[in-house]
């Protein structure tokens, strides 16, 4: 179908931005990589009269180190995050996440800054976000706040965003040498959505747990952290039980909506086995 029309703009700084949204309201859309926007715009679930394209502002482009993070720009694509040897070597789980996202083409277009903005329980990085406790800063008439991802995602395509605001970057604290990692993603083919992922940092002393994180994609409305399998691994030797008991507890916490990939049953005994396999592999790159 075809979309509602609309007025294209094209600001090149960030305060451009802010005030043509500012100028426009409700009648505008931030645009990045067009992925999630442009399809719901031609199903005509969005009517934008104006669209205010983020891309030719420099500020929002890039992946660097500062101190003891990794800053990266929210219109970096997620081809730019698999290619980064920064992350590589530093939050390799990012690199994992963003491999697994669609196919090549939507890589080269879609943003990590749209995928965390669009509030899609779908999407991957609300969770790899939430596991690597990063935060994100927003830009508005009001000023700059930073915030944590977790509590960020409110429910269905929404945010704790205020109009106006725009996501410039996302801090991810550099996990501690050593530490283990993995993103476990049960989709029905390439170019799908998560049927149930789980993503996992997990820091080893000797043969115990020293601390992990555990994250859940396409579960509930939001992205979920598994708060209590975390606090039932910490200090335990990760052996079948515990890995039961945490997939377990991963499984109480999920309330996925049934769709053509499954119904709430399946998709919530696939979070288990996915919390499993991620522990798992986390396990197997982690330093002892
Ligand atoms: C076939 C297909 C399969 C896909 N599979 C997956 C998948 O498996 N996993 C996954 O995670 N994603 C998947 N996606 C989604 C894809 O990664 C999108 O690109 C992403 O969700 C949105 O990013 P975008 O840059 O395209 O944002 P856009 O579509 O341009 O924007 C999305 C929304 O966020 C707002 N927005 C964008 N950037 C900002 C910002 N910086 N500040 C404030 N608001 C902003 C826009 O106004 C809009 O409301 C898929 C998409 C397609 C088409």
């Amino acid at each position: 179908m075809i979309p509602h029309p609309f007025e294209y703009h094209a600001p090149t700084s960030l305060p451009d931005a802010i005030a043509l949204m500012g100028r426009y309201g409700d009648e505008a859309k931030f645009l990045a990589g067009g992925h999630s926007l442009l399809p719901m715009m031609k199903l005509r679930f969005a009517q934008p009269g104006h669209l205010i394209d983020l891309g030719k502002i420099p500020d929002l482009k890039g992946i660097s180190q500062v101190g003891n993070e990794i800053h990266i720009g929210a219109m970096t694509t997620e081809n730019e995050l698999v290619w980064s040897k920064l992350l590589a070597e530093k939050a390799p789980l990012l690199v994992e996440g963003a491999r697994l996202i669609s196919d090549p083409q939507v890589r080269y277009k879609g943003t990590v800054g749209g995928d965390i903005s669009h509030g899609d329980p779908g999407n991957d990085h609300p969770a790899l976000m939430l596991a690597l406790d990063a935060s994100f800063v927003l830009k508005g008439p009001k000023g700059e706040r930073v915030v944590k991802a977790d509590g960020f995602f409110l429910g269905l395509y929404s945010t704790l965003m205020e109009p106006g605001e725009i996501l410039t970057a996302i801090r991810v604290p550099i996990p501690a040498p050593g530490t283990g990692w993995a993103y476990e993603k049960l989709k029905r083919k390439i170019g799908d959505f998560a049927t149930a992922a789980a993503a996992v940092l997990l820091k080893m002393k000797g043969p115990v747990v020293e601390s992990v994180s555990i994250a859940l994609t396409n579960l509930g409305a939001t992205p979920l952290k598994a708060s209590a399998a975390e606090a039932f691994l910490r200090g335990k030797k990760l052996d079948e039980a515990a890995l039961q008991e945490a997939a377990r507890l991963a499984m109480s916490i999920c309330d996925p909506a049934p769709d053509q990939r499954g119904d709430a049953q399946y998709k919530t005994a696939m979070a288990g086995e996915m919390t499993r396999r991620a522990l798992l592999s986390a396990h197997s790159r982690a330093a002892n």
